[in-house]
């Protein structure tokens, strides 16, 4: 289908972007495009007028500041992908980035479309509650920071203002004994999750567990942090029949909907094995392993 009519503006300043959002109520952004285009061709979107945020320097980068990993909003998945430092300190992140679509979709999606379009079928979100990171979001009255547990309220709804431009996530620098994983399964390469689970752990000096994050990829209206199984988890030791107990709180915590993707105990049951596999993983990596 071809979209509606829309005007088009590309600024080049971030300022002149929030002007231009602040003026046209009903206006959208457009990073990647990967998922808005789509929506106009289906006429689920019809945006008056589509500011093009990809002129707007300064907003592609991957650094490590003041304890935080610091993500600009346009960077692009495949950036993350190709990271270095991503590779080597938050393999949650690099699992996660290299399951995204296919590589013709990260060359151009982002990460803070991903995050800002808030489908449950996403896979950022889920990491991103397992990192306990933060969003930055830029308006008319400058910056302010959002904790991930307050970012997504619905489907495709966030707590963004429609003037507002995410222009950050912050991702707690990683230290001492911690690792994390991502498991996904999907029907096949490219798609989107049938569930997948993000998870991230801290050990302490007696190698329990100091503390874990544990985010669920669309098996509910939003993503899920598990909170029970992180709580679970926190001052124990990581064993397998602790981490199976965790696997199996975690899937008391999934929402899922029957679709053509499974049945819901059938995705539970995958939240179950993929919870077990992802913490085993991030364990594994927290001892050093590159498992
Ligand atoms: C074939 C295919 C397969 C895919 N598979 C997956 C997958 O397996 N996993 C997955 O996670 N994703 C998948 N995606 C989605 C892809 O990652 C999207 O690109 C991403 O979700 C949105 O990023 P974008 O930069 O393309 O955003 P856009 O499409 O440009 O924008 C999406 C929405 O977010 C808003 N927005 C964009 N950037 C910002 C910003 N900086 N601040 C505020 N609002 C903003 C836009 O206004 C729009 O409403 C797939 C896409 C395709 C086409």
């Amino acid at each position: 289908m071809i979209p509606p009519n829309f005007d088009y503006q590309a600024p080049e300043t971030l300022a002149d972007a929030v002007a231009l959002l602040s003026g046209n109520p009903g206006a959208k952004i457009l990073s990647g495009g990967q998922s808005l285009i789509p929506m106009m061709r289906f006429r689920l979107a019809e945006p008056v007028l589509i500011v093009d945020i990809n002129r707007v320097p300064g907003l592609e980068y991957i650094r490590e500041q003041g304890g935080w990993l610091k993500i600009g909003g346009l960077t692009r998945e495949s950036a993350v992908d190709g990271s270095d430092l991503v590779a080597s300190r938050y393999p949650l992140l690099a699992d996660t980035a290299r399951l995204i679509a296919d590589p013709l979709v990260r060359n151009r999606a982002t990460v803070g479309g991903n995050l800002a379009h808030a489908d449950p079928a996403n896979d950022h979100p889920a990491t991103m509650l397992a990192y306990r990171a933060r969003v930055v979001a830029t308006g008319p009255a400058g910056e302010r920071e959002i904790p991930i547990d307050e970012f997504f309220l619905g489907p495709f709804e966030s707590s963004l203002i429609e003037n507002e431009i995410l222009t950050e996530v912050r991702i707690p620098s990683t230290n001492g004994r911690s690792g994390g994983a991502y498991q996904k399964l999907e029907r096949k390469v490219g798609d989107y999750a049938t569930a997948a689970v993000a998870t991230q752990v801290t050990l302490d000096g007696a190698g329990n567990v100091a503390s874990a994050g544990i985010g669920l990829t669309n098996v509910g209206l939003t993503p899920i942090r598990a909170s029970a199984a992180e709580e679970y988890l926190t001052g124990r030791a990581p064993t397998e029949a602790n981490i199976s107990q965790a696997a199996s709180l975690a899937a008391e915590a999934a929402e899922p909907e029957p679709d053509y993707r499974g049945s819901v105990a059938y995705k539970r049951s995958l939240v179950r094995t993929l919870t077990y596999r992802a913490l085993m993983k991030a364990v594994a990596r927290a001892n050093g392993g590159q498992a």
